[in-house]
């Protein structure tokens, strides 16, 4: 049998991908180019924004296996086989990678360099407030695999942190320490008590357009926002809004709705908006193939495979 690896990659990224993929797979036959198997052959897909198309006509597909952590383009692309068993990519490295970036935003946040980076286009000299973390309320949408890794590091630095999750997922462990509530009515409490938010909720129908007007308007004055999750959670109308009247001090921004970011977004150009372009954590092909090639080889021996998506809830 054969593994098809159906990605949307350009000449760079194959080159990333294909030796740390196919060190990572040497007992299995990895094809890149369908017209060099069998549909027939091929059992297993892995998946990097594939081409529209690229899983029709494989009637022996049994499993795919995702080499991106969040899945919301692949569960609305209608190719994909709504039957066959979805693995996403948790990756401790990429996790890590989320917590640098939001060590990052948090500081420069707390610490005014924000401010500071935007005086200085106007050769403002100007010291900001500088509160102590323990006096910053970070709270955090999102308590899974990158959400807990951010909540221990940012509680490593004397920061004050509540994740926000569905409740699902109990926290257990070390991570059980880690303060955190779940549902919208225990949102709706915790908003007025942030200085900082931190996005990284999967993008699902119940998390589309969460940071709206209303969720923007529980939020003290002077807070600053933090996207590392998906565009589509934002109402970028509102955040601009609030961004202009001064609710919000800044937002710093990774993800947007329309990637990339077109060069006539208003985000470009605001002052109080830190634009990254999707890099708050790439996928490592040297940390990500050997994890794939692991769910792989579960799956191929009857052994249950790690980090299923659930199709009902979208992640
Ligand atoms: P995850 O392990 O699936 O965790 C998702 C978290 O969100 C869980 O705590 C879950 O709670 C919570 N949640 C889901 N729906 C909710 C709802 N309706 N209300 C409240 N909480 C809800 O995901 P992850 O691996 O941490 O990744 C999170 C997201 O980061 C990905 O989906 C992706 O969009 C984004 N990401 C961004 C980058 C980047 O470079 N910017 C890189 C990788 C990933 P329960 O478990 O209790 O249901």
């Amino acid at each position: 049998m054969a593994i098809l690896v159906a990605a949307r990659f350009d000449a760079d990224d194959w080159a990333r991908w294909w030796p740390a993929l196919d060190a990572a797979f040497p007992d299995e036959v990895l094809i890149r180019d369908r017209r060099d198997a069998d549909p027939d052959d091929i059992d297993i897909a892995l998946l990097a924004s594939p081409p529209p198309g690229a899983l029709r006509g494989l009637p022996r597909l049994r499993f795919l296996q995702s080499l991106w952590a969040g899945v919301d383009s692949l569960l609305a692309d209608p190719d994909l086989p709504a039957e066959l068993p979805l693995a996403r990519l948790v990756d401790p490295a990429m996790s890590d990678a989320m917590a640098e970036t939001a060590l990052w935003a948090t500081f420069g946040l707390q610490r005014g360099f924000f401010d500071c980076l935007r005086r200085q286009r106007g050769a403002v000299w100007q010291q900001p407030d500088q509160p102590r973390p323990d006096e910053i309320h970070v709270v955090l949408l999102g308590l899974g695999e990158m959400g807990r890794c951010v909540a221990r590091r940012l509680l490593g630095q004397g920061f004050r942190v509540t994740g926000w999750s569905s409740g699902r997922t109990p926290t257990t462990g070390n991570d059980a320490a880690i303060p955190h509530c779940a549902g919208p009515d225990a949102l709706d409490a915790l908003l007025p008590t942030a200085q900082i938010v931190i996005n990284l909720l999967p993008l699902t129908p119940a998390t589309h357009g969460l940071i709206d007007a209303r969720f923007l308007a529980r939020l003290p004055r002077g807070a600053g926002l933090v996207n590392l999750a998906r565009g589509a959670h934002v109402v970028d109308a509102d955040l601009l809004a609030a961004l202009d009247r001064g609710d919000l001090a800044h937002a710093v921004l990774d993800v947007y709705t329309t990637e990339p970011l077109p060069a006539a977004h208003p985000y470009w150009q605001h002052p109080r908006v830190s634009v990254l372009p999707h890099t708050a954590a790439q996928t490592d092909p040297r940390s990500a193939a050997p994890i794939a090639a692991a769910n792989v080889r579960r799956w191929r021996a009857g052994q249950p495979v790690q980090a299923l998506v659930d199709r009902a809830r979208g992640y």
